[in-house]
């Protein structure tokens, strides 16, 4: 494994090593790029096969959090934790204030949160020795009714693109997993008049989705292929497929889920279908922009207005990708880089202070 070619393949500032032999704590911190601010990006646990993995993982993970924030307009770089071991045997007291000590000598290059496998109260504990940790309890709390609402804004916004309006009566959305972020996704798409196709693996939740909102329920396989305007995935990534990609009838993709592309590929391959695809990590921003908000002494009223900024990013991007003659997946990336290219050129002045 050479560290330093991977660092130069993505593109990373730092990346960290951090081992505790008294909690057995073993974490990668990977700091992508901090030109817009400090490095943010949630911890992961997980019980990695091989310390490669791991580093990969945080590799492109924390890659994509300086992509994500950088859209979602924050003054924020990107960063992310990899903590290896099995979430369900490693946690304890000592290996998260342990780490919290590891993220309290970066000095604030690097604020931490939830991600899989972490609570808010392991965050409690990071929090016991450093206040570079959000998502803690009694502060911004649950994010997804944020998400949910900033996905619902970046749905009109993609809406408008492929049907000349943000107005949503009448048209049919299939919603892929109706769980924290979908359950209140479908609530405002019900609100604005919207026909609801749902799914998710657990029946209880299609249940309550037929309840509330009065929508159509279906077999998680089923939801490709059916008769709608806007297939929304807010379950799992991926679901873009070769196998997936043959059956959609929508003329728009526009949902939570992260890295909803299997590859690249098919991303153009919704392009030459004609499909409006709203790239994942800026409709889904809405999650970072809450958290953000934590950072400056929560309000949520202020994150809920921050996260209808969604609609404005998403409209970007397909101006990018008209002005670029590119698929929408890549004018996202052209404009998370063209806003740290100009940030960084404005350092220049005062650059004396
Ligand atoms: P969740 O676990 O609460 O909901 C996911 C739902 O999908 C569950 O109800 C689950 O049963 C269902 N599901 C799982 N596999 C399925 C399948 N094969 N077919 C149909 N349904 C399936 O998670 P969430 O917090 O609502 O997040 C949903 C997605 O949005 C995830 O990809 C997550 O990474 C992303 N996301 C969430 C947030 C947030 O604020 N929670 C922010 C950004 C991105």
């Amino acid at each position: 494994m050479k560290i330093f070619d991977l660092m130069e393949k993505y593109g990373h500032e730092q990346v960290i090593f951090c081992y505790d032999s008294t909690s057995g704590l073993k974490a990668i911190i990977g700091i992508h790029d901090t030109t817009l601010g400090p490095a943010l990006g949630g911890t992961r646990i997980w019980d990695y096969d091989t310390e490669e993995e791991a580093l990969i993982d945080v590799l492109r993970l924390s890659r994509g959090m300086t992509y994500k924030n950088a859209v979602a307009g924050l003054n924020l770089g990107g960063g992310k934790t990899v903590i290896m071991g099995n979430p369900e045997k490693i946690k304890s007291e000592e290996l998260f204030r342990a780490f919290g000590r590891y993220i309290e000598g970066l000095g604030g290059r690097y604020i931490t949160g939830e991600d899989m496998n972490a609570t808010t109260k392991d965050m409690g504990l990071i929090n016991q020795e450093t206040d570079h940790v959000v998502g803690l309890e009694g502060k911004s709390g649950n994010p997804s009714p944020v998400t949910a609402f900033g996905v619902f804004k970046g749905i009109q916004a993609a809406a408008e693109e492929a049907f000349g309006t943000t107005d949503l009566t009448g048209k049919t959305v299939a919603v892929q997993g109706v769980g924290a972020v979908g359950y209140h996704v479908c609530k405002h798409l019900h609100e604005a008049g919207a026909k609801l196709i749902v799914t998710d693996i657990k029946k209880a939740n299609i249940d309550r989705a037929v309840q509330d909102f009065g929508a159509v329920g279906v077999a998680p396989e089923e939801i490709y292929g059916v008769e709608c305007d806007i297939f929304s995935p807010c379950a799992m990534g991926a679901v873009i497929n070769d196998f997936t990609i043959k059956q959609l009838k929508c003329k728009v993709i526009a949902g939570s889920a992260n890295n909803q592309l299997a590859e690249d590929k098919h991303g153009d391959m919704l392009e030459e279908k004609g499909i409006v695809y709203a790239p994942d990590f800026v409709i889904n921003g809405a999650g970072v922009m809450n958290v953000y908000e934590e950072m400056k002494g929560y309000n949520v009223e202020r994150a809920m207005s921050r996260a209808a900024t969604v609609y404005d990013n998403v409209r970007k991007v397909f101006e990018i990708a008209k002005r670029d003659g590119i698929p929408a997946y890549k004018a996202a990336d052209r404009m998370a880089e063209e806003r740290i290219e100009k940030i960084w050129r404005i350092t220049k002045i005062l650059n004396n202070r």
